[in-house]
């Protein structure tokens, strides 16, 4: 599916709004189920108001917005040789393996599925490419990855049970300024988690269904960990896991 030269707008469907609203994910961001409705429209509008300073948004994707995603695209590159898992035995995505296996015991909840995904969450992606956009307010600086991808050896090897990063998520830090210590650090991570609630609609934690989650800051307090463990199967669809920058911007679903 690429965009081609049709806006898009409330009632619009499709393939193209689908992949629209993965590109937004991190711009209030919504389900991504290929209908144009008022969720939506807020992620345009946020989008226009955020990342291309207009005054007066329309909520409609023209020729304009379609060239901004391209731009923010650009502007905010995706490292995925820091995305790699660091196991030295997959190539960097897993193996493929125990789809549809759950953790021994445990209910058939994502928490506990031990799927090793073909790659990393498109729509985590683009939320770090807005987090990066954010990030520009100068208390912050950029951003920087320090955990993608992690499977089943590397949680061997690191005696971790978590299956959250096979896929699902990504860490990233900041880099301490001049003379600031580790209680700085965890300052600025809550901050910024607060901003990411209110602009990317991130949720602390994992109760609500289909909503991007921050970890909390007892379980990350200086970095800020982000993953759509919380959405439901259809939109954890094989197809949405990439391995490189270019599947991630080939507009292909
Ligand atoms: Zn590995
Ligand atoms: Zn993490």
């Amino acid at each position: 599916m690429k965009f081609n030269n049709e806006n898009l707008i409330r009632g619009s469907k499709g393939l193209a709004v689908e992949e629209l609203q993965i590109r937004l994910a991190g711009f209030r961001g919504t389900t991504w189920d290929g209908d144009f409705g008022p969720g939506t429209e807020l992620q345009v509008i946020t989008f226009q108001k955020e990342y291309m300073q207009l005054e007066e948004p329309t909520g409609v994707v023209d020729q304009k917005v379609f060239e901004a995603l391209e731009n923010f695209a650009r502007e905010f590159p995706v490292n995925f040789d820091k995305l790699k898992c660091p196991c030295g035995e997959c190539e960097g995505f897993g193996k493929g393996q125990f789809k549809n296996q759950y953790r021994e015991g445990k209910p058939e909840i994502e928490a506990y599925h031990l799927f090793e995904y073909p790659g990393i969450h498109k729509a985590i992606l683009q939320s770090y490419r807005a987090a990066q956009s954010y990030a520009k307010d100068p208390d912050f600086g950029p951003p920087f990855l320090t955990s993608g991808y992690r499977c089943h050896v590397n949680n061997k090897n690191k005696d971790r049970k978590s299956t959250n990063h096979m896929g699902k998520a990504l860490d990233c830090d900041f880099v301490l300024k001049e003379g600031e210590d580790k209680r700085d650090d965890a300052n600025r991570c809550d901050k910024f988690r607060g901003q990411l609630v209110e602009q990317a609609n991130f949720q602390i934690g994992w109760n609500g269904r289909n909503k991007k989650s921050l970890e909390p800051s007892n379980i990350a307090p200086t970095w800020i960990h982000m993953d759509v463990r919380s959405f439901s199967k259809q939109y954890l669809q094989e197809k949405y896991f990439v391995t490189t920058e270019q599947e991630l911007d080939s507009n292909d679903l």
